[in-house]
């Protein structure tokens, strides 16, 4: 009889050592996390992190989406005279130009988000910019004349897309595509989904402040990200502090990029209707599903300003936005927005 109860007593002080060894295991088998670090891309600095099963497909995955990422700007690059969209914007005028599924994908979603905002995102504010950009070079303001030249060859209802055969054909010459405004965002949708591939359990994308982000961290929480004050952008002071997973957030904004004529500083985003600079809002974020419309959506509302803007952000599932007039300190925010709020 005591020799049963002793038997007892050991096999269960086995099972308590064995479940023990079990969560040990499992405990130590925490996802691992790699770190990108600064990479110049795209015309701005990239970084990404990783959080997969173990580090060397975390590092993998993070190789593998700047791969996609490099691949994407040579395609769009329109100041690389060797890009597809160099390509398009030289012949298209005169005959339908094939490009890759990739280029096809952004140019369909950019007409897409151009007749969602009423052409306020327009790709093809290319003449606008060089314009501008000239004469920001020369230290002298655009011409009626020089804007009167540019005002035929504006307007995405210029661009014509085969699906059939994935061209581009423009309707007049003249035309010169821009995807400043969409690119970004499309390049870290497409990273995310390489990272995905690739075994990542988590990450974050982020391409000068376009981010795009999915799963967890390693401590199993959301992934955080702050937004910039546009008066105080030298100090980095945050505004706001937004917590997520599996969204992407876009912020754009006069601080960073402009063109200073005769010391007056001139946004970089154009009201394609007018020609005009984009000046009634100093900083606009969007969150979305996806970069691409982040980023979309994000510039359209820099030229819809605050309330036409709103009315596009509620319209949309799943979007929400926070907005900053020119020369205000407050914060406009879509009504869903305070549910990402961190703290
Ligand atoms: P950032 O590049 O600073 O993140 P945006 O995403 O708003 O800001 O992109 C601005 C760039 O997009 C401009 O530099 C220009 O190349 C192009 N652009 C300017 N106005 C428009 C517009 N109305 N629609 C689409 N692209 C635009
Ligand atoms: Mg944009």
């Amino acid at each position: 009889m005591k020799n049963q109860k002793f038997n007892f007593a050991l096999a269960a002080l086995a099972i308590i050592f064995i479940f023990y060894l079990l969560i040990n295991r499992l405990e130590n088998k925490k996802p691992a996390r790699a770190e990108s670090g600064n990479k110049v891309v795209m015309n701005t600095i990239a970084k990404i992190t990783a959080i997969a099963p173990d580090k060397k497909t975390a590092r993998l995955s993070i190789d593998s989406a700047f791969g996609k990422i490099y691949r994407l700007e040579k395609l769009m690059n329109r100041y690389d005279p060797n890009s597809q969209i160099s390509k398009v914007n030289r012949l298209a005028a005169k005959e339908p130009i094939r490009v890759d599924k990739d280029l096809f994908d952004i140019l369909q979603q950019s007409i897409y988000y151009s007749r969602k905002t009423d052409g306020a995102f327009d790709i093809t504010v290319g003449p606008l910019v060089d314009l501008w950009k000239k004469c920001a070079e020369a230290n002298s303001m655009p011409t009626e004349q020089q804007l009167a030249e540019v005002r035929g060859t504006v307007g995405y209802e210029k661009v014509i897309l085969d699906a059939n055969d994935f061209s581009v054909r423009f309707v007049v010459e003249g035309v010169s595509l821009d995807l400043g405004a969409i690119a970004k965002g499309f390049a870290a949708d497409k990273a995310v989904e390489e990272m995905k591939r690739c075994g990542a359990v988590g990450g974050l994308v982020d391409i000068g402040g376009q981010i795009g982000c999915f799963g967890l961290t390693e401590k199993k929480g959301k992934w955080i990200v702050g937004i910039r004050n546009p008066a105080k952008a030298e100090d980095n002071q945050i505004i706001a502090k937004l917590a997520f997973s599996d969204k992407a957030v876009s912020t754009s904004g006069d601080y960073e990029r402009f063109y200073k004529i005769g010391g007056k500083r001139f946004s970089h985003i154009f009201n394609p209707a007018t020609e005009k600079n984009a000046d009634q809002l100093a900083s606009v974020t969007v969150i979305a599903a996806n970069g691409t419309e982040a980023d979309a959506l994000a510039t359209a509302v820099s030229v819809l300003g605050a309330e036409k803007g709103l009315e596009i952000i509620e319209k949309t599932e799943n979007t929400e936005a926070i907005i900053i007039k020119a020369g205000s300190k407050d914060l406009i925010k879509s009504r869903g927005v305070e549910r990402y709020s961190s703290r």
